[in-house]
């Protein structure tokens, strides 16, 4: 941690902006202000970068460019949108090529205000950007020394914010994947998520174009989230009508792909429909992992329905033998321990 406080290595990227807060960025680096003393690289390599500075608001054309910058940065990493544009839209915001500010792509960690943004505000939203960089460096220390204790638990209503912003970074890759922003899970408000709760299956089996209506008064959306040291890395949903349990978005944190959390989610979800004998899922079909990890839980596909022009949905299902084939009652596995 000693590195990033001592020599923060900045990349800037100008979204679409008049110019202003850029001129005021560059002044950080003249003499006057002269913030390569303090130990500030302003590199031109994301993969070398520990803190992402934009500025301008965000543009059809910039969208993708930010996305790709921001992934290419390597964890733990830090956003600060610089000036009124890239923090809103500031004055383009009604523009018709112009979706927002910095955040509606990406996660923001730092705003600094100001039209222009002067010099000393952005200096001192870099000193912010290193506070909030050393608490994700020490929140990954900590969660990567407890993987081995990750918690397997039914979500509430309250945890919908967590899923949301787990839900964004999650699925940065996938729009990156496709270069489509219209996957729904980059569309969803925290609105819609939290309404996911106490949604009645038959509306979500529309989304999913499940048919038939559920007869069952206690059937609802079903949430589960991976846990580690309180924060939620990974997640999934699903809920039953008759045979069938319809499961969606399963996530995990970028960071903690690879180690066996996903596999553990669908074991989860899978036990909280005890009385089904057939499970539903679909994913797009360019994501060769979804796709392959489904089929070693011995998922297989039965259709594909076009989505937009660059997405096709892969549809995949299996069955189970019958009732009782898992734990018995309705409520997932809680508390359990990964392995
Ligand atoms: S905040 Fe003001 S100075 Fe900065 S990019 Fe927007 S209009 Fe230009």
């Amino acid at each position: 941690m000693i590195g990033f406080k001592e020599s923060p290595w900045i990349i800037h990227y100008d979204a679409s902006s008049c110019n202003g807060c850029d001129i005021e960025t560059l002044a950080c680096l003249t003499p006057l202000y002269d913030v390569e003393r303090l130990g500030v690289i302003n590199t031109g390599n994301p993969k070398h970068a520990d803190i992402f500075l934009v500025t301008g608001a965000v543009n059809e054309q910039s969208k993708e460019v930010i996305r790709n910058i921001y992934h290419q940065l390597p964890e733990p990493k830090v956003v600060v949108a610089v000036g009124i544009c890239a923090s809103t839209g500031g004055i383009f915001r009604d523009c018709y090529n112009v979706s927002g500010g910095v955040d509606s792509v990406i996660p923001v960690d730092v705003y600094v205000p100001g039209c222009a943004a002067r010099p000393e505000a952005i200096i001192d939203g870099v000193v912010k950007a290193l506070g909030v960089l050393e608490t994700k460096q020490k929140e990954m220390v900590e969660m990567a020394h407890s993987i081995d204790k990750v918690i397997y638990l039914q979500a509430d209503k309250t945890d919908a914010p967590e899923i949301l912003a787990l839900q964004k970074v999650a699925y940065q890759s996938e729009g990156e994947l496709y270069g489509d922003d219209s996957l729904p899970a980059l569309q969803q408000s925290l609105e819609d998520l939290q309404n996911d709760f106490e949604r009645k299956p038959n509306r979500e089996a529309s989304l999913l174009g499940a048919r038939g209506q559920s007869e069952d008064p206690e059937d609802r959306v079903i949430f589960i989230k991976a846990v580690v040291n309180g924060k939620i890395i990974g997640s999934i949903r699903g809920f039953a009508i008759d045979n069938t349990a319809y499961l969606s978005r399963m996530m995990v944190h970028p960071y903690f792909r690879g180690r066996g959390i996903g596999r553990r989610l669908l074991d989860e979800i899978e036990k909280a429909f005890p009385r089904v004998t057939r499970f539903e899922t679909k994913t797009g079909h360019q994501s060769k992992r979804n796709l392959f990890q489904m089929s070693r839980r011995g998922y297989t596909e039965f259709k594909r329905e076009p989505f937009t022009p660059t997405i096709t949905w892969v549809y995949l299902q299996k069955t189970v033998s019958a009732v009782g084939h898992r734990n018995s009652g309705r409520q997932p596995a809680v508390a359990t321990k990964s392995n």
